[in-house]
């Protein structure tokens, strides 16, 4: 078995080695899972539901140590890396309730009865980016466990830490052994085996668009369900009768936090003309006092990216780019990028269409209702856009008008544990969290009993 070194993106220093599994470690994982499944599924629904709280509650007794891992591991500022533990043991809390809120129906037919059951796949395989690397983890598997199936999940390469410690938890939390399991390698071994295993029977991806297709491409081959959440080049559009203070404010955290490593971030910023440099009189103090550094910091707001790779992926955008302004950020050791907004030539621009992946926003103006739709809908992309206007008639047009999964007026939101989080176009097939996610881990059985 290879190991890949671990290094803390803040300083460079080495965390440690993680073992890379293999084929074969997947195929034992997979039978592992296979027998952790059969007992799992006859649990009656309450016990699991009670298991699933209890693993929720030894997460919640485990927060400061996750976020402190996350630190070390992604480079993500302490209160964020504190609120996405939290959001782990709220995810598992909400989908506690699911195990005794799947419903099969009864439908009337002639001659019998007829029923339907919402039976559990079995083996689920959860490939996760290296963004966010526990609560993305957390959207599939917490579901999924509620729906009676056991998880393999297989971390991105780079931010194994959280996932094997929170698959450390449920075991202590007395899930059974095998049922979630966590299993670090490469992308094109695990990540690769899970898709074409054949009692792996659906797979949940995170990650960019590219690996999705092929992921989906070979899922296909078994006919295989796939839920994709891959990339996005998400708008923020501001209208002149907008509360531009609030807007402008506002519009730095929605694509700089998690320095700009956020599937959601809105990177495309559409401004109405008529207002445009009024604007950047106010977004350019407010990326300003953004505090870049060192994430172990309660102050600091934007951390390092998480590696080299991914920083001369990011910078190598910015060469020769048209920079408006932009923040401060260390020299020295670690993997820094400053926050920059750029003035793209045209809306053609790869800056303005591609995704960097990085603290990096393109403000482009707009002329009026219909033009800022059509740029808003100018991506192959469509996973989240906010739209900033104190007209309340055109806050739902263009919401409903924007293509994307997950929009919010007068404000950056996407992501919550109750609402239903996903996109459209090249940003993805299916819906995770939000009521109906558990529902997604089942396949509808129908029994119909004769009478006559
Ligand atoms: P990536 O596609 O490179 O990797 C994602 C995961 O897939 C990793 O675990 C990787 O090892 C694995 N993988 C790689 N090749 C594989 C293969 N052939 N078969 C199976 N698995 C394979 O993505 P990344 O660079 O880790 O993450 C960044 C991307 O993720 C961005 O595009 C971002 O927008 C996207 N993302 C989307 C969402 C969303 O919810 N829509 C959330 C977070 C990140």
């Amino acid at each position: 078995m290879t190991a890949l070194t671990l290094i803390d993106p803040t300083d460079e220093s080495v965390i440690g080695e993680v073992p890379m599994a293999t084929v074969a470690d997947t195929d034992a994982a997979v039978a592992r899972a296979v027998r952790a499944q059969e007992g799992w599924s006859r649990l009656a629904p309450v016990d699991r539901a009670r298991a699933l709280r209890r693993f929720a509650a030894v997460v919640d007794a485990h927060v400061e140590e996750l976020a402190q891992l996350e630190v070390r591991n992604s480079g993500h500022p302490v209160g964020n890396a504190r609120w996405e533990a939290g959001h782990v043991r709220d995810v598992l809390d909400y989908f506690a309730a699911a195990p005794e809120r799947l419903i099969g129906d009864q439908i009337p037919v002639a001659g019998g009865m007829d029923v339907t059951f919402l039976e559990p796949y079995g083996v689920v395989g959860v490939i996760v980016p290296w963004n966010f690397p526990m609560t993305i983890a957390a959207w599939g598997f917490a579901p999924a466990l509620a729906a009676g199936n056991a998880v393999v999940v297989k971390p991105a390469e780079w931010t194994p830490l959280t996932a094997l410690r929170i698959a450390e938890l449920a075991l202590e939390a007395g899930l059974p052994e095998g049922l979630l399991q966590v299993l670090p390698g490469a992308g094109d071994v695990v990540g690769e085996r899970l898709v074409t295993h054949p009692d792996v029977r659906k797979i949940v991806f995170t990650g960019s668009t590219a690996t999705g297709a092929r992921v989906m491409a070979g899922a296909a081959q078994q006919v295989k369900p796939v839920t994709l959440e891959l990339g996005g080049k998400s708008a923020n559009v501001v209208f002149a009768d907008a509360d531009l203070e609030l807007a402008a404010a506002s519009a730095p955290g929605a694509v700089f936090d998690n320095s700009g490593q956020d599937c959601c971030a809105r990177s495309r910023l559409l401004v109405q003309r008529s207002v445009l440099d009024r604007f950047l009189e106010l977004l350019e103090p407010a990326v300003r006092a953004v505090t870049v550094g060192d994430p172990r910091d309660e102050a600091t707001v934007m951390g390092p990216l998480v590696s080299r790779a991914h920083l001369e992926r990011v910078q190598g955008f910015l060469d020769g780019a048209d920079v408006a302004f932009r923040g401060d950020a260390p020299t020295g050791k670690g993997f820094w990028c400053p926050p920059t907004v750029l003035l793209p030539a045209s809306a053609d621009d790869r800056l303005a269409r591609e995704e960097i992946f990085g603290p990096v926003v393109s403000v482009l103006p707009f002329d009026d209702e219909a033009d800022a739709i059509a740029m808003a809908n100018d991506s192959d992309y469509g996973l989240a856009a906010s739209i900033w206007t104190r007209d309340l008639g055109r806050g739902i047009r263009v919401a409903r008008g924007v293509q994307a999964g997950n929009l919010s007026v007068n404000s950056n939101s996407a992501v919550r544990y109750a609402t239903p989080f996903g996109g459209v176009k090249r940003s993805g097939i299916g819906r995770e969290l939000g009521p109906d996610a558990a529902r997604a881990f089942t396949e509808t059985k129908n029994v119909f009993f004769a009478t006559e």
